[in-house]
Order: C-alpha cells, then sequence, then structure tokens
C-alpha cells in the first residue's frame, strides 16, 4: 500500500459497540463471598459479567474470579452426563447412563441404607450454599452423619465466637469501616468476605487509620497494611493474651461495660473437688448472682439495677466461697508468664512492639470515642442519649483458627474486644443480622443411636451448640454416635462436623462402617483431604474376603471432572451458577450487613447445554423417590415438582418461615414472617436478585442488649426470646466438660479421655503451643499456605482465565532462612514432615516470618484431573501441602490416635504442619513429587483444545 492510499485509509471503528442484547442479574459463586453480577448476553452466550454497583455485598467491585465466571461455561472439565463406574475406582472410566437410570441406582442404595440402618448413609458437602436443604435432607433422611465444609474450615472463629459475643466475623460480623479508628487483621491473606474487605480496606486508606496486619507472611492484604506483624504460625493466642496482660496491667479496660454487659460481675464458685466448682453461683430459680457494690450484697447478676462488683471473694449462703468472674481473669492474665518480655521470643514479635501495640488499641478505644447522637434503651430500661462507642476492631479468620489451639486464640480475641468495650459499638464489629444469638435460640445436636430408628426422621438438626456433657452424641461407654466423632469426647463442640475425618473412619469402620459415602462439591480426594496419599488408597481399598471395597458406594456430585469424581461409583452431574436457581438464605449463611439483614438469589442466566441438573433439584427429587417426610405430599407425590425454584418459594421451615425473607405473604408486602408468595422469585429478579432491610438507627449498635434491637429479632424470627444476649468472659458450658473430667455428673468421659477434656476446657482462654510443636527438633520449619487472590481453593483449576495467573505454584522461603540451609532462587528442595516428602521448587522473598515456610493453597493438580493436559503446568509444577499432613495425630499412650484437630471443636489444624527441607539433588530438579498415575478422562467430557480461547469468535465476520 502506498503512503497515499495508508494515509487516506477510512478506517471504521465502532466507537460503541452493542455489547449484549440481554443484563441479567445474579449472584456470584466464584467465591464464597456472594457478590452481586450483572451478565452480558448477546445471542444466548455470556459476554462480560460485571459487578453490580447496587448490590449490598459488593457495591459494583469484581474480582478476577468474578469476571473470569465466563470461563467456567466454557471449560472442557465440565461434565456433561451422569456417569456409571465400569473400572476400577481411580481409572477414570465411566459409562454414561441417563438420569433415570442414575437417579434409580442412587434411590436404591440409599432406600436400603435408610431401611436398615440409616447411619449407613454419611452425606458430606462442601462450600456449597445450600446447607439449610442439604441438612434439612440429611435430617429427613434420619442419618446423623452430615455435615458441610466448616469442620474443616474456620469453625473454632464461628463456635469461639457463638459460644463468647453471639457472634463471630464475615457472615456473623464486619468492622464498621466507617467509624473505627484502628484495624486489626489476624490470620487472613484474601479469603472469606474478600470484596468488602477491599472496600473497607479502602475507606480506611483514604482516612488513614492505622491497619496492623497479623500474618507470618505479607502478601494478600497484609501488603497494604501500615504495619505487619510476623507473627509465628500458632503463636496468636499468646500474642493477644500478652495484649490483654498489658491492658489489664494500664488499668486500660472497659469496666462499665464489663460490668453491665458482660459476666465479668457473675460470681464463680470456689470449691476444689466439688461439683459446682467453677460454675456460676446461682439463686433458687437458676438465675447468676453477683455481689452488687451499691447495696453490698449479693443479688441476681441480671436484675435490673444490678451493680456487679468486679473484684473481692465474697461467702455465699451456704458457706463456699466465690469470686467474680473478672476477678479470676485479671489474676490469671496479670501473671508474669503473659508479658511481654516472657511471650516475645516465641511469638517473633519483640515486647517493645507488644507494649506499643497494647497501648495503640487503648488510645484508640479510650482516647478517640466515636459518638453517634442517637438516643438507645438497653435490655434493663436504661436510657442512653448517645451511642458512644470503642473505635478499635478486629477481624481474623482461618490463618489462627486452623490450629489445634484455635478454639481458645479465637475466644482470647474475642476477650480482648470484649475487655476494650467494642463489642456491637461505633467503631468497633458489627453484628450481621440475624446475629447476635444466644445459646437458647440455637439447638443443641441430634444423633443419638437411640433416636435413629429404619424410615425415620431425625427429630432434630446434626449441628447444633452443647451446653453440657449430657449433649454429647456418645453411647453410655462413652462411644461416639456419628461417623466423623462430631460431638464425642474427641471433639465435643465439633458445631460443624470433622469432614476431614469421615473417609479415614470410614474405612475403617470406626466407630461403624457405613455403606454409602454421598458427597456434594467436595474435592475430598485431593484439595480437601489430609494425607492425600493414604485417602486415594483408602476410597480404592477392598475387603479381602469379600473383595467390595471398604466404603462400598460413593456418590458424587460434582459440576467437573475434579480429582474426587474418578473414585466415585456414581456421578451425578451438576450445572454451573450461572445456570440454575440458588438461595442464599437467613436460615443459612446470610449477605446481612451490619445495618440489616439481607438474602438473595441466583437465577439461571443461560441454559445448559449439556445432560445435567443442579444438584439441589437432584436431592428434592432424590428425597420424593426416597418418600422423605416434607418432600412428598399426603398422596406420595413429589411436594416440589418444579425443584429447588418451587421449594425456595413454598417450603416453610417454621409456619410462615421460608427459605426467603423477603417479599413474603400472599401480596408481597411482608418480610420475615408470611405465607409463601408464588410471585417471590419475580421480586426477588426484579430487585436484582437480592432483599435487604435497613434497621432504624436506634436498633443498628449495641444489639447484644439494645432492648429495641431483641424485640426486632424476635419478631423476624432471629432469636427466641427478648432476653439479654451477655457477653461471656467466662465459658460456664467449657467448665461443666471439665467437671465431667473430674468425676463429676451424670456423663463422663472414658478415662482415656479424661486428662484431655480436663486440660482443654478451661473455662477462661487458655494458649499452649499447637499439638505438632513436640516434633520441632526433627521439624524446625512450619509449613502453612495463603489463598491467593485469584484462585478459590480448588474452584478456578479448570479455568482458562484464573489458571494463566496461577498455573503452577513454588515454596516461599525467607531469604535469611535459605542463606542458613545453603539454598538459593530457584533451588529444588525436598520438604519432609511426619508424614511423607514433596518435591518442589523454591522461591525466595522477604517477607516471611523466619521459621516459616509457605505456598498458594489448591494450586497442584493430579495428571489427568479437570481435563487438563497430563504435561500441564499445575501437575508438573504445582504441588500441595495436603499430601504432607496426617489426619491423625501421633499415637499416644493406650495406643490411642486423635484426629489432627482442635481437641474442643474438631477444626482440623491444617497450619500446625512442622517440615524441614533438604536441598534435592541436580538430577532431581525438574517435576514436582509425589507424582500420581494419570486419571482418566471420562467418555462424554469436551475434547480438549490447545489453546482455549473466548471471545474470538464474536468477532465480525465469525459465528457465535
Ligand atoms: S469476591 Fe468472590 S463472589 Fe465476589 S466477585 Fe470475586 S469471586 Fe465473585
Amino acid at each position: 500500500m502506498s503512503w497515499t492510499a495508508w494515509a487516506n485509509q477510512q478506517e471504521e471503528i465502532e466507537t460503541s459497540p452493542k455489547i449484549a442484547d440481554e443484563i441479567k442479574t445474579t449472584t456470584c459463586y466464584m467465591c464464597a463471598c456472594r457478590c452481586g453480577i450483572k451478565v452480558y448476553l448477546r445471542d444466548g452466550s455470556v459476554r462480560f459479567i460485571e459487578g453490580n454497583r447496587d448490590h449490598p455485598v459488593n457495591k459494583g467491585v469484581l474480582c478476577a474470579k468474578g469476571a473470569a465466571g465466563i470461563m467456567q461455561l466454557n471449560s472442557p472439565a465440565r461434565l456433561t452426563k451422569p456417569l456409571k463406574r465400569v473400572g476400577e475406582r481411580g481409572s477414570g472410566e465411566f459409562k454414561e447412563i441417563e438420569w433415570d437410570e442414575a437417579l434409580d441406582i442412587a434411590t436404591a442404595w440409599l432406600a436400603r441404607c435408610r431401611a436398615t440402618d440409616p447411619r449407613k448413609l454419611a452425606f458430606f458437602t462442601g462450600r456449597d450454599q445450600s446447607q439449610s436443604l442439604t441438612s434439612w435432607w440429611a435430617q429427613q433422611f434420619g442419618t446423623p452423619n452430615y455435615a458441610a465444609h466448616g469442620g474443616f474450615c474456620s469453625v473454632n472463629m464461628a463456635t469461639a465466637g457463638i459460644y463468647t459475643i453471639g457472634g463471630s466475623f464475615w457472615e456473623f460480623g464486619e468492622p464498621d469501616w466507617e467509624h473505627t479508628r484502628y484495624f486489626m487483621m489476624f490470620g487472613v491473606a484474601e479469603d472469606h468476605d474478600s470484596n468488602p474487605i477491599k472496600i473497607g480496606l479502602g475507606k480506611l486508606k483514604k482516612k488513614g487509620v492505622k491497619f496492623v496486619s497479623v500474618n507470618p507472611i505479607r502478601t494478600g492484604y497484609s501488603a497494604i497494611a501500615d504495619e505487619w506483624l510476623a507473627i509465628t504460625p500458632g503463636t496468636d493466642g499468646l500474642f493477644v493474651l500478652s495484649l490483654v496482660h498489658e491492658l489489664l496491667r494500664a488499668g486500660k479496660v472497659d469496666v462499665e461495660y464489663l460490668s453491665r454487659y458482660t459476666n465479668a460481675g457473675w460470681l464463680v464458685i470456689d470449691d476444689p473437688g466439688g461439683a459446682e466448682d467453677g460454675r456460676f453461683a446461682r439463686n433458687e430459680d437458676g438465675k447468676p448472682l453477683c455481689w452488687d457494690a451499691r447495696d453490698g450484697a449479693i443479688a441476681p447478676a441480671l436484675g435490673k439495677d444490678a451493680t456487679p462488683s468486679l473484684k473481692g471473694s465474697i461467702t455465699l449462703p451456704d458457706g463456699r466461697s466465690a469470686r467474680p468472674s473478672f476477678h479470676i481473669l485479671a489474676e490469671r492474665y496479670l501473671d508474669e508468664q503473659y508479658s511481654p518480655d516472657a511471650v516475645a521470643s516465641r511469638t517473633g514479635l519483640t515486647a517493645e512492639t507488644i507494649r506499643r501495640i497494647a497501648a495503640e488499641l487503648a488510645h484508640a478505644a479510650f482516647e478517640q470515642e466515636v459518638i453517634i447522637e442517637q438516643p438507645w434503651t438497653d435490655w434493663a430500661g436504661r436510657k442512653h442519649e448517645r451511642m458512644v462507642g470503642r473505635p478499635v476492631t478486629f477481624h481474623a479468620m482461618r490463618g489462627i483458627s486452623a490450629h489445634s489451639n484455635g478454639f481458645h486464640t479465637c475466644r482470647a480475641l474475642h476477650l480482648l474486644q470484649m475487655l476494650l468495650g467494642a463489642i456491637d459499638c461505633p467503631g468497633g464489629l458489627r453484628h450481621k443480622p440475624p446475629y447476635p444469638k444466644s445459646l437458647a435460640s440455637l439447638p443443641r445436636a441430634f444423633g443419638l443411636k437411640r433416636d435413629i430408628k429404619p424410615n425415620t426422621p431425625l427429630s432434630g438438626p446434626h449441628l447444633g451448640f452443647l451446653r453440657s456433657p449430657e449433649d454429647l452424641l456418645v453411647g453410655t461407654s462413652g462411644r461416639p454416635q456419628r461417623i466423623d466423632k462430631a460431638f464425642s469426647w474427641e471433639a465435643p463442640l465439633a458445631s460443624h462436623g470433622m469432614m476431614h475425618m469421615v473417609i479415614t473412619n470410614a474405612w475403617k469402620g470406626d466407630p461403624y462402617p457405613i455403606d454409602t459415602l454421598f458427597m456434594y462439591m467436595a474435592n475430598m480426594a485431593w484439595n480437601s483431604a489430609m494425607n492425600t496419599v493414604d485417602t486415594i488408597r483408602m476410597l480404592t481399598d477392598k475387603d479381602a474376603e469379600t473383595g467390595e471395597y471398604k466404603i462400598p458406594r460413593i456418590i458424587y456430585s460434582d459440576a467437573f471432572y475434579s480429582e474426587t469424581v474418578a473414585y466415585a461409583d456414581l456421578v451425578l452431574p451438576d450445572t454451573t451458577y450461572l445456570e440454575r436457581f440458588d438461595c442464599i438464605s437467613l436460615l443459612d449463611r446470610p449477605i446481612s450487613s451490619a445495618d440489616g439483614p439481607a438474602d438473595a438469589i441466583r437465577q439461571p442466566v443461560v441454559t445448559p447445554d449439556r445432560d445435567v441438573r443442579p444438584f439441589q433439584d437432584v436431592l428434592l427429587d432424590l428425597g420424593a423417590r426416597l418418600g422423605l417426610a416434607g418432600m412428598v405430599d399426603d398422596d406420595g407425590r413429589p411436594q416440589y415438582p418444579g425443584g429447588y425454584a418451587d421449594y425456595i418459594v413454598n417450603h416453610q421451615r417454621r409456619p410462615g418461615i421460608g427459605p426467603l425473607a423477603g417479599w413474603r405473604g400472599a401480596d408481597g408486602d411482608k418480610s420475615g414472617y408470611g405465607e409463601p408468595n408464588p410471585n417471590q422469585l419475580d421480586r426477588y429478579i426484579e430487585n436484582q436478585c437480592f432483599w435487604r432491610q435497613e434497621l432504624a438507627p436506634g436498633i443498628k449498635y449495641f444489639r447484644n442488649v439494645n432492648r429495641d434491637y431483641l424485640a426486632y429479632a424476635v419478631k423476624m424470627g432471629f432469636v427466641v426470646n427478648d432476653e439479654p444476649i451477655i457477653c461471656q468472659l467466662y465459658l460456664e458450658e467449657m467448665q461443666s466438660f471439665r467437671l465431667a473430667a473430674q468425676g463429676h455428673g451424670p456423663v463422663q468421659p472414658p478415662d482415656e479421655h479424661r486428662a484431655r477434656i480436663e486440660k482443654y476446657f478451661d473455662p477462661l482462654p487458655i494458649w499452649y503451643p499447637p499439638f505438632e510443636e513436640d516434633l520441632a527438633g526433627d521439624y524446625p520449619l512450619h509449613a502453612i499456605t495463603q489463598r491467593p487472590m485469584a484462585m478459590y481453593h480448588s474452584w478456578g483449576s479448570q479455568n482458562a482465565w484464573l489458571r494463566q495467573i496461577h498455573g503452577a505454584n513454588r515454596l516461599y522461603v525467607g531469604r535469611a532462612t535459605a542463606g542458613k540451609l545453603g539454598i538459593v532462587d530457584d533451588d529444588w528442595v525436598w520438604v519432609i514432615s511426619r508424614t511423607g516428602r514433596i518435591k518442589v521448587q523454591v522461591k525466595l522473598m522477604e517477607g516471611v516470618n523466619g521459621d516459616t515456610v509457605w505456598t498458594w493453597n489448591a494450586i497442584g493438580k493430579r495428571a489427568g484431573a479437570w481435563n487438563l493436559d497430563p504435561r500441564a503446568t499445575e501437575a508438573r509444577q504445582g504441588f500441595l501441602l495436603n499430601h504432607l499432613i496426617d489426619e491423625l495425630l501421633p499415637e499416644r499412650e493406650g495406643g490411642y490416635r486423635y484426629s489432627n484437630s482442635d481437641p474442643v471443636t474438631g477444626q482440623a489444624a491444617w497450619y500446625d504442619l512442622r517440615v524441614r527441607i533438604e536441598k534435592a539433588l541436580a538430577v532431581e530438579a525438574g517435576e514436582c513429587e509425589p507424582s500420581f498415575p494419570t486419571l482418566g478422562v471420562p467418555k462424554g467430557l469436551a475434547k480438549r483444545p490447545d489453546i482455549l480461547r473466548y471471545g474470538a469468535q464474536f468477532r465480525q465476520g465469525r459465528s457465535a
């Protein structure tokens, strides 16, 4: 082309191209955060995903994962049809079958379990967002063996919070981003509550509010922290209790708050050896007592005019002595063992730093009060002219939770908040409705053997909150009743179950064998398993006599060909989140904000192009085929013939209470309570797939004790009564287990568990080294994972866009540590634990605690899984720490092996891992180990292209 022709060329540029012919709103499901999204469609296919600016969760913010949701729909790893295994487990040899046959097989297996012994079914789900349905289904089935992922996630955080302050972080509560003056974040890289945290941190940065991140690794949010504290893993509790020591020493605690709204003034019986030692002194009505400082007499602690004293020792009318719980607490934490000088070296922090942080907290809390000119009335009828807040706030998650000392660490953090008076106040941690909840509003756990009968529902929910040993799910000899041993003496307060123990226990037949393992979106043969190598062996192990698999039947539902699919006998293919209705319910884990309750739905934005069905539809179909109560009508016909959408609208858990709280009632004019509204889903869709209610200004804070809020919460069905939800510095429920271990009460632990229960069921927070610390001599380094911003566990494993960001992982080692070991960048090393060894490549960095190595979570893939090329980088240069983590602790005296869990809640102790590093030989460099045989790919999956492109087909001249 000549210069003149080129210069005169008239190029047509479409400055405002038509992006879409339709925009549908729905809810993202690329991680657990549940942001609102707008999906742009053209000619029926998704062109673009945008954050919904009107949505209460993300206000338009969208992360890389959310934008990459398009590629879930274009993944060759999508399952396409029900599959029946024809080869050996793990071979990947399946036969495609029709849905009728698949459902007939599943129904036959499940019906046989139900008719003989419902315990033979173990039903466990991963990070699914329909737990109010799945748990109800399991309850109607009658098996005690149900839970979701919480036991291997952050149950320590949730359980410690519920027992202590009636709420917790993330789905339960959020920092008061608008008013806080000091923000501390513990053990969070980039995970739960993702976009709201980013929005909140942005607000803090604009205002210059100090943000302190406590994390062994400076990644994710820590990268923008004003101060990063490179704490040694598993010592957060010690650090927090040292802060408590400093605050107590300086007298910087909120005495009025403690006296009125916590159990600081409740009298604790001091009667060593007695059956009531350590319990609260109570009157004849069972009400806790205090020493009333004004009247100089013993009085009900919850009397409306009581002024509980926080110190001293008094003699009860029966002659026993008693002290306020705060007095006991102060004595304990003022002890020198908690001083900054005593704990500094262990935590990896300096004593000066601990003292300074304590002083900064005190300064923010007491010198920078936040005042909102809003009157409110507390539960006792005391009128307050304004809301006065202590503007320090905390956020914490798995980093402090996933240790064997995590429960007490999480309790310690809540204790610190209470001492500062920073619970649900302006500038503090704010509850999200339906929280706070009192224990009285929460169920116990059901599943005792005597309650389990063939073809009979369980009489209550599986997962709950125990008050005393009498609530445990154990037999007369103390034997666990659930397959995961949750709510047994091994893990009494296992409020979320112990999913990480299911395969091991089922394989062993301990406490009993099962027949069918039914799992949903839980990659239990890979990144959701501890001790992956043995887990795979257990899934494929056969009984020598019968030749039958030791776990006889496995049903699995997933949308993609994950590692676990290969080990199933029957595969029920799920849709992606863009192809179905879903419900994010107040009955489950809602999307409320501190300013008001909210829930949401997903709607199908595209129609599946494969023979797949939403798992929730399938579950209701199976329920109807099995004739489960509530899933069939009086004539035995399906109660919800329209599937999950029908259930969402018409199911009532209690009269007037259903999965969605918005637009209830025949005319859609009721919120919370109300009869089903046939047009409810339409109303949600009109409102961009969410509902929220703004609380009145007078009930936005101090909700544990705010009279008008408590009345509102009763009206909405959040709590059973309007009693104040008193924060529990001292946890009497813990003491009841300790007393049982000391030989008191009708239900006592077997001898082999007594010492453990007595030690770990302390009613005040304690710190002890994580259990693997015993191994520190041979394994001097801590090894942990962080979640990257662009990958949520294995959910993005097959996502072509996200794989480009995280297609391989390295072991990150501090430069100083590496120098001592003679390791340089890019070296290959062996990482060795008590359980196994892996070979990985090293990357050096500065921002990591000197005793810690780490990597990204869930990047390594099994060759062949996810329909990736067997030579994909994820299989060759990707690895998991899971191979190094045993699900059991080393054998103790007597031969018993406890699970590798917190002894209070059963939380999987992922982050206790200890390792050592050895440099690999030059000839060993190149690929990660262990390598596993390549999984076969089932027929019917889409052909894997060499390069997966998306978008080019939409260019002019190409077909869509
Ligand atoms: S944070 Fe999670 S829910 Fe929100 S857009 Fe990202 S992936 Fe989706």
